[in-house]
């Protein structure tokens, strides 16, 4: 299939390339004979002379003889002054010995041309047909050429992710659990997409993206949200809920209990709350231990840890923090619980060992503390950031954290949109996907 789908182009441009080359080589040999004439144009078939001949001199009758054709006369041979010029001897009649094609080759002048005209004939039906020339040069720039066709369909056919114009799932194993950590700039929204056709969307991006972010779903192949969290209500994490809502199929909506003090009257969080009102949807409050996806047979499910009990009323410890099992493998996704809440979950007893870790917060420092790092236990964590974003995530302790604990980091910053795909018992990671942000590289 690859190769057919390159195959074809590069067979068409070598067909044009020929084409070109048989159309344009001739060019360079049809000039007419040098020679002055009285009457009448040249004899087209002797036109293939490089150099001008010299005026012919007075002398005998030309030898019109067809055997003179390849068998010039010893004056003849005289008269030639350099290789690939033409000597003429003949008083009435331009004619000339062609050292390149050794020929006799001639024009004629109106008193000669009847006769000349059957000389032509005849010599005409003995010439030789014309072997097949060889061009160097141009041989030189077909190959060229084609070398160049070939690298550009190699280079579209097998151009990266990240340079591709729409998200792509050719890299996506349906048969596996998929789960992308979507690039949305300074903010958080990770897609998860199970073998069985759920789909489960945690937080929605912000703002700047809200328009972008439904349609790259739908690209995806998205059209329903079987399970919607919204870690907490921030708009770095539900700027593109009510979008999101609006655009798709929304099945289950799941956001954290907040007391009367921390509910936001921002115009983001009451946007999202307008779009659930519209499609009356029910919203099912986050509780530890609520398993919010469960496939026994695939021995995959989505448990919540948080948030839990507290008092504070800096929403960030709101989060939802959700736990997503995949056979021998497990992803923990932490919104952006900070160390309070790190804390409480280590005190609470829960498993919270994971093979991928979502950092908290960005990678910000009020985050990821080393005792809940080590009680994770992560072989790979993912940073969600915006690129030279102003507020300095991820931090560098927790950088340095994750580095001197040997664990593989991964950024939507630095990396774009990532996708990590687990069958159960491996999880291999895919970087550089398209990034949800239309200008992220200042490129509209
Ligand atoms: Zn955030």
């Amino acid at each position: 299939m690859a190769v057919a789908s390159w195959l074809g182009p590069t067979v068409n441009f070598l067909i044009s390339s020929f084409g070109f080359i048989v159309k344009c080589a001739p060019f360079r040999y049809n000039k007419y004979c040098g020679q002055p004439h009285q009457h009448g144009p040249p004899i087209e078939i002797f036109t293939k002379q490089l150099h001008r001949a010299p005026r012919p001199e007075p002398g005998p009758r030309p030898n019109t003889r067809p055997a003179a054709a390849n068998k010039p006369s010893s004056q003849t041979r005289q008269a030639r002054p350099r290789k690939g010029e033409f000597s003429c001897n003949s008083p009435g009649a331009c004619c000339h010995y062609s050292t390149k094609s050794r020929r006799l080759q001639f024009s004629y002048r109106t008193d000669r041309e009847e006769s000349m005209a059957r000389y032509v004939k005849k010599y005409s039906s003995q010439r030789k047909p014309k072997k097949p020339r060889f061009y160097p040069l141009w041989a030189l720039f077909a190959a060229a050429a084609v070398a160049i066709g070939g690298w550009a369909v190699q280079y579209f056919q097998d151009r990266p992710a990240d340079q591709a114009d729409a998200p792509s799932t050719s890299l996506a194993d349906e048969n596996q659990t998929r789960v992308y950590f979507l690039d949305v700039g300074q903010g958080d929204s990770e897609l998860i997409r199970l073998p069985d056709g759920v789909n489960i969307l945690i937080d929605a991006g912000t703002n700047a993206t809200e328009d972008e972010l439904p349609e790259y779903l739908k690209d995806l192949g998205v059209s329903r949200i079987d399970v919607l969290i919204a870690t907490h209500p921030h708009e770095d994490h539900i700027g593109g809920m009510d979008t999101v809502i609006r655009s798709l199929e929304i099945g289950k909506v799941c956001m954290p209990d907040l007391s009367a003090d921390a509910t936001p009257t921002t115009k983001t969080y009451e946007s999202v709350l307008d779009a659930i009102a519209e499609k009356g949807l029910k919203v099912t409050r986050a509780t530890p231990g609520a398993v919010l996806y469960e496939n026994e047979t695939a021995d995959i499910r989505l448990t919540l840890l948080a948030p839990l009990e507290n008092d504070d009323d800096n929403l960030n410890n709101y989060s939802v923090v959700a736990k997503l099992t995949c056979g021998n493998r497990s992803f923990l996704f932490t919104g952006d619980a900070e160390k309070e809440v790190e804390d409480a979950l280590l005190a609470s007893g829960a498993d919270l060992s994971a093979d991928v870790l979502k950092c908290g917060h960005h990678g910000s420092k009020t985050s990821t503390s080393a005792d809940f790092l080590a009680a994770v236990h992560p072989g790979a964590a993912v940073i969600s950031c915006g690129l030279d974003n102003d507020y300095g995530h991820p931090s560098d302790p927790v950088v340095k954290r994750l580095n001197k604990a040997g664990i593989s980091i991964y950024r939507t910053d630095q990396q774009d949109t990532l996708l990590a795909q687990c069958d159960g018992d491996a999880i291999a990671f895919t970087t550089g996907l398209p990034s949800v942000l239309p200008d992220k590289y200042g490129q509209g």
